[in-house]
C-alpha cells in the first residue's frame, strides 16, 4: 500500500515537473514566434549599467534608450531595489515587455562579508560554504539581483596569479566539491525560489593556468590536463544544475575561449549536453580583435555566436553586428534563436514573466538586510577558515589573563582589507579588527599597539616605537600581509612575499626575545621564509569577512579549535612556482634527502613547499589507526570500501580533515605521486574515536587518455591516509584487475 501509494505520488510530481517543463518550452516558443530579429539580438546584449541609475548624461541616455527599445536582455551592476524596480519598469515598456536579469558578482557575500572564497576553501567544510553562498543569495535576491557571477571554480596552481583568493585552490577533487556547495548554496535544489539567484561556474575554461600567473595571459595544455584537472569542477557545477556559464579572457592552444567551439559546443553544450546559457566574459568578444583571432567586430561576434558564447557582455558585439551576420547568411539564425531561447527559458525558470518585481520588494529587503543570524553564519565562516600553520611548544591558545598583550603592525586594525576584493554592498566601517577582537577577550589585561611600518612602501620610521612597545609586553602578536588590493583580478606579482618592509618588522620584533605569534591576511600563498623559520606561531588568516577579529581572537585564545587546511601549496620561493602536490615523480625523483646529484632538484632550494596542500595544526592530536581494506584484488568494476580508526588523543575537542589519496603506481600514461580522492571533516571529542569509510568507485581510478578519453587501467594502486598531502599516516596497496 506504502509503495503503491509512494510511486502514485512520484508519478504525479514527475508529470507535474514535465508539465511545467513542457510549458516553460511552449511559452518560450511563443514569445520567439513574436519576435524580431532585432529584439532576439537584444535578448543577447548585456551592458553594464552603473550610469543608468546616476545623474543625466549621455551613457545614460544611450542606456535607457535600448533598455526601452527591447535592445537590451541583462544588465549588470544595477541593483537595490529602487533601482532594480525602475531599471524594470523601462523594460516593461519595450514592445514585448521582456523582463530584464540583473546580474551582479556577489563573490563572497553582498552584505554581510564572508571570507574570500579560498579562505572559506581552507575550511573544507561543504555545509558552511553552502550556507554561505545562500545568505548571500538571500540578501542580493531581496535586492533586485537575479544572478551572480560566481563561483568560480578555475583551478589555480600560481599564486603570483591574484585570481586564486577568488577560487578553491589547487585540487580538482576538493574544487568540484565546492563548486557543486555553492551552486547549491545560491540557487537552492531548484531555480525560482524568490529568496535564490542563478550561479555561474566561470570563467570555462583554464583561465586559472596563465601563463606565468599574468591575469588574462595565453593557456596551453594537453587536453589530458584540461579534461583531468581543470574541467571537472565545471562538470561538477554543470551536474548540479548550474543555471549559467561564463566564458574566460584567455587562449586555450591558440583560440581564445569565447571563440572556442571545442569548449563550448563539443564539450558543454555537446558531450555535457548543458541546458542553460553561456554569457561572455567582460568585453571578451571583441578582446578577440587584439588577440589577433579576429579582424574586426563584425568577425569576432561571428565567431563568439557560432563556437556557442549566447550572451556578450559589454563588446556591444552582437548588439552591432548579429543582424547583418544572420542577414547576410553568414551566421545561422538557428545560432541566435538557440541562445535566446536559453536565456528565455531562465527568465521563465525564475519566474519573471509571471512577476518581473518578484524579487525587488522593499519589506523583505529591509528585513533580510538586518538579519542578525547571518552574522553568525560569517563567524563559523571566518573561524573554519583559519589554518594554523605553526605553533612552537603549544604558545597558542593564548592564556586569557595574560597581563601586558602587543599588537604590533599594519593590519592590526585593518577593516576594509579584511574584507578582500569583489566588495559589492557591503558596509566595511562595521568589520571587526583583530585589535577590537583581541580587546573583547582580554578586557582586564593591558593592551598595546603600534603600527611600525606601512602595509607597501619602505618607511621603518616605527620601528623604534613598535620594538619598545614590543619590549613592555609578555607576548606580541603580529598582523602582517597584503592589502586588499593586492589580490584579485587583475592583481598579478611577480614577488609574493609580504609586502613593504613588513619583514624586516618581525625581525626587528623578534630580537627583543618576546614570544611571536603572526597573524597573515592576503588573498593568497605569500613566501615568508623569515617568519616560517623564526616566528613561534602563525596563523593563516586570509581575508576573513565582517567578522575577521572575533574569529582570529577565538583562535588566539583557544575559543575555537583551528581546523582549516591549506587548499593551495605555498612555496618556499617564486621559483618553485608552479608548485602542487599531485605533480609526477620524474625519471630521477631525489630519494635521499640532500642527495640531490643530477637529480631532479633545485641546487639552491628543497623541492618541497613551505606548507603542503593539506596541512593545517590543531589544539589537539589525532591517531590514525586501524585501516582496513574490502578487499586488496578487485575487478575494474567493483567498489572499494576503505575502513580506519581516528582518535582525539589531545585534551581539547576538535575537528579534523582526514584526506584519502591514491597513486596509480604504473599505468599507459605517467600518474601523480598523489591525487586527493575523498576527505571527510570528523569533530572529535578528548578521548572519542571514529571509524571512518571511503569510498573508492571505479571513476575514481580512472584518468583521461588523449586518444581514449576516460579509462580504468588494471594495475597496483596506493593508498594513503593523512592529515595532509605530506604527512600520510596510515597506506596500504590493493590491485585492480580486468575481469
Ligand atoms: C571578470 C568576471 C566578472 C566580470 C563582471 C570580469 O572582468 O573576469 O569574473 O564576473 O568582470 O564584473
Amino acid at each position: 500500500k506504502f509503495f503503491s501509494l509512494t510511486l502514485l505520488l512520484s508519478l504525479v510530481l514527475i508529470t507535474h515537473v514535465y508539465a511545467q517543463r513542457k510549458t516553460i518550452e511552449q511559452r518560450v516558443d511563443s514569445i520567439m514566434k513574436l519576435m524580431t530579429l532585432s529584439e532576439k539580438v537584444g535578448q543577447l546584449n548585456q551592458y553594464s549599467g552603473r550610469e543608468v541609475t546616476g545623474p543625466a548624461s549621455d551613457r545614460k541616455n544611450y542606456l535607457l534608450n535600448d533598455i526601452k527599445s527591447g535592445k537590451v536582455g541583462s544588465m549588470l551592476n544595477v541593483k537595490g531595489v529602487k533601482d532594480t524596480r525602475e531599471i524594470q519598469a523601462i523594460a516593461l515598456q519595450s514592445r514585448l515587455k521582456i523582463p530584464l536579469l540583473f546580474s551582479l558578482d556577489v563573490i563572497h557575500g553582498y552584505k554581510t562579508v564572508f571570507p574570500i572564497p579560498l579562505a572559506e576553501s581552507a575550511s573544507w567544510d561543504l555545509d558552511v560554504i553552502r550556507k554561505s553562498a545562500q545568505v548571500a543569495a538571500e540578501e542580493s535576491a531581496a535586492s533586485g539581483i537575479h544572478w551572480t557571477f560566481a563561483p568560480m571554480v578555475d583551478i589555480a596552481r600560481d599564486p603570483r596569479w591574484g585570481r586564486v583568493m577568488e577560487g578553491a585552490g589547487e585540487d580538482t577533487y576538493l574544487g568540484a566539491k565546492i563548486a557543486t556547495a555553492r551552486v547549491l548554496g545560491f540557487q537552492g535544489d531548484q531555480l525560482g525560489a524568490v529568496d535564490r539567484i542563478m550561479a555561474c561556474a566561470k570563467h570555462f575554461a583554464a583561465y586559472g593556468a596563465a601563463m606565468a600567473g599574468r591575469d588574462y595571459n595565453p593557456v596551453d595544455m594537453s587536453k589530458q590536463q584540461l579534461h583531468e584537472i581543470y574541467l571537472p569542477p565545471f562538470k561538477a557545477a554543470a551536474d548540479a544544475g548550474v543555471a549559467t556559464f561564463m566564458n574566460s579572457f584567455n587562449t586555450l592552444n591558440g583560440v581564445p575561449a569565447t571563440g572556442n567551439s571545442y569548449l563550448q559546443r563539443d564539450i558543454l553544450k555537446g558531450d555535457w549536453n548543458y541546458k542553460g546559457f553561456v554569457v561572455s566574459d567582460w568585453g571578451s568578444i571583441k578582446e578577440m580583435i587584439p588577440w589577433g583571432f579576429a579582424k574586426n567586430l563584425n568577425e569576432a561576434s561571428e565567431k563568439a555566436i557560432l563556437a556557442g558564447s549566447d550572451m556578450d557582455m559589454e563588446s556591444e558585439a552582437y548588439k552591432k553586428e548579429l543582424e547583418s551576420l544572420v542577414n547576410s547568411g553568414k551566421v545561422d539564425i538557428k545560432f541566435v534563436d538557440d541562445a535566446v531561447r536559453r536565456i528565455l527559458y531562465k527568465k521563465f525558470e525564475l519566474g519573471l514573466f509571471d512577476n518581473p518585481y518578484r524579487f525587488s520588494d522593499e519589506k523583505r529587503e529591509k528585513k533580510v538586510m538586518n538579519d542578525p543570524s547571518y552574522k553568525k553564519v560569517a563567524l563559523e565562516a571566518a573561524q573554519k577558515s583559519i589554518v594554523l600553520l605553526k605553533n612552537t611548544n603549544h604558545l597558542l591558545p593564548l592564556k586569557k589573563d595574560i597581563k601586558n598583550i602587543a599588537l604590533i603592525g599594519p593590519l592590526v586594525k585593518a577593516k576594509r582589507d579584511q574584507a578582500g576584493s569583489w566588495v559589492v554592498y557591503a558596509d566595511t566601517a562595521n568589520i571587526v579588527s583583530v585589535y577590537e577582537g583581541v580587546k573583547q577577550k582580554v578586557r582586564g589585561a593591558k593592551l598595546t599597539f603600534a603600527e611600525g611600518t606601512a602595509i607597501t612602501g619602505t618607511l621603518t620610521t616605527g620601528f623604534a616605537n613598535a620594538v619598545n612597545t614590543a619590549k613592555n609586553a609578555d607576548i606580541v602578536v603580529m598582523v602582517l600581509g597584503e592589502n586588499w588590493d593586492m589580490s584579485g583580478e587583475a592583481k598579478s606579482r611577480t614577488e609574493i612575499g609580504i609586502p613593504g618592509k613588513q619583514e624586516e618588522l618581525f625581525k626587528a620584533i623578534k630580537a627583543t626575545g618576546k614570544p611571536v605569534v603572526v597573524v597573515i591576511m592576503a588573498g593568497r600563498p605569500l613566501v615568508f621564509n623569515t617568519i616560517a623559520a623564526q616566528a613561534d606561531a602563525i596563523v593563516y588568516a586570509w581575508f576573513l569577512g565582517d567578522q575577521g577579529g572575533n574569529a582570529i581572537a577565538d583562535v588566539l585564545f583557544g575559543d575555537f579549535n583551528p581546523s582549516g587546511k591549506l587548499p593551495i601549496s605555498f612555496p618556499r620561493n617564486v621559483g618553485q612556482i608552479p608548485i602542487f602536490y599531485n605533480h609526477y615523480n620524474t625519471g630521477r625523483p631525489v630519494t635521499k634527502p640532500n642527495d640531490i646529484r643530477y637529480k631532479s632538484a633545485y641546487i639552491d632550494a628543497p623541492n618541497d613547499p613551505q606548507y603542503a596542500f593539506g596541512h593545517g595544526l590543531s589544539y589537539t592530536d589525532f591517531h590514525y589507526s586501524n585501516l582496513k581494506l574490502s578487499e586488496t584484488i578487485l575487478n575494474k568494476d567493483e567498489t572499494l570500501k576503505i575502513n580506519f580508526t581516528i582518535t582525539n588523543t589531545g585534551k581539547v575537542v576538535g575537528e579534523e580533515v582526514v584526506q584519502l589519496y591514491i597513486q596509480d603506481t604504473f599505468a599507459s600514461v605517467v600518474r601523480p605521486v598523489k591525487e586527493l580522492k575523498d576527505f571527510a571533516k570528523v569533530k572529535l571529542k578528548p578521548g572519542e574515536s571514529k571509524e571512518i569509510t571511503f569510498e573508492l568507485a571505479p571513476e575514481k581510478l580512472s584518468f583521461y587518455h588523449e586518444e581514449k578519453g576516460w579509462i580504468v587501467e588494471a594495475g597496483e594502486f596506493k593508498i594513503m591516509i593523512g592529515a595532509a598531502s605530506d604527512n600520510i599516516k596510515l597506506n596500504s596497496l590493493f590491485e585492480l584487475r580486468d575481469r
